[in-house]
């Protein structure tokens, strides 16, 4: 049926040859030398396939069981294997958590919540989300930061949130960490109730 699946390359972990690819995680370069994950996927354009490149961690986030798939393959030359693989595994076990593309005031007032519908108020904390589709991110909308918990049912989202969203000012992402960190410790005490 599909006989390129069969020879397809596997995924792979190496050192960026040169500095000049973009990691299509985080959208910054891949620093030559250091090591970086790549996605091989059949092509949606063109004969054959493609590689798509990001930074390991990236990669973790946004694509948790192309991780999961190389990692079980061979780990040689990641330096935080363990780390790694422990991050993909509870991005994977949400299918909504790799849409996580970090965190921003709301501009404007005009987007609504994909979560609670309402729109979301011009300068309020809100949850910019991707999904993947034929081979590329696109842009997915937004939930409230406050409606993470249904969104994404507990699960924990501050560390994709604050991984991707490395523009904000440390004072901007400890606020963040603060808001969340307050849902987090309710929603360990509700779970632990039940
Ligand atoms: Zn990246
Ligand atoms: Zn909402």
């Amino acid at each position: 049926m599909f006989p390129g699946i069969l020879t397809r390359m596997p995924h792979v972990f190496e050192p960026a040859s040169s500095g000049r690819a973009k990691c299509r995680g985080c959208g910054r370069a891949i620093a030559r030398g250091e090591v970086r994950f790549g996605e091989r996927l059949p092509n949606p354009f063109a004969e054959g396939e493609m590689t798509l490149w990001f930074h390991p961690l990236c990669a973790a986030y946004k694509r948790p069981d192309a991780v999961l798939q190389a990692l079980a393959e061979s780990s040689a030359g990641v330096s935080d294997a363990e780390a790694l693989e422990r991050m993909a595994r509870a991005m994977s076990a949400f299918r909504r958590l790799p849409r996580i593309d970090g965190a921003e005031r709301a501009p404007s007032g005009r987007a609504k919540c994909r979560s609670c519908q309402q729109p979301i108020e011009r300068g309020a904390w809100r949850i910019r989300l991707v999904f993947f589709e034929e081979g590329r991110f696109v842009p997915g909308g937004y939930v409230h930061l406050d409606c993470r918990g249904n969104h994404f049912e507990g699960h924990f989202v501050l560390a994709p949130v604050l991984h991707f969203s490395s523009d904000l000012s440390d004072e901007e992402r400890a606020e963040i960490a603060r808001l969340c960190g307050s849902e987090a410790s309710r929603t360990s005490e509700a779970q632990s109730k039940d």
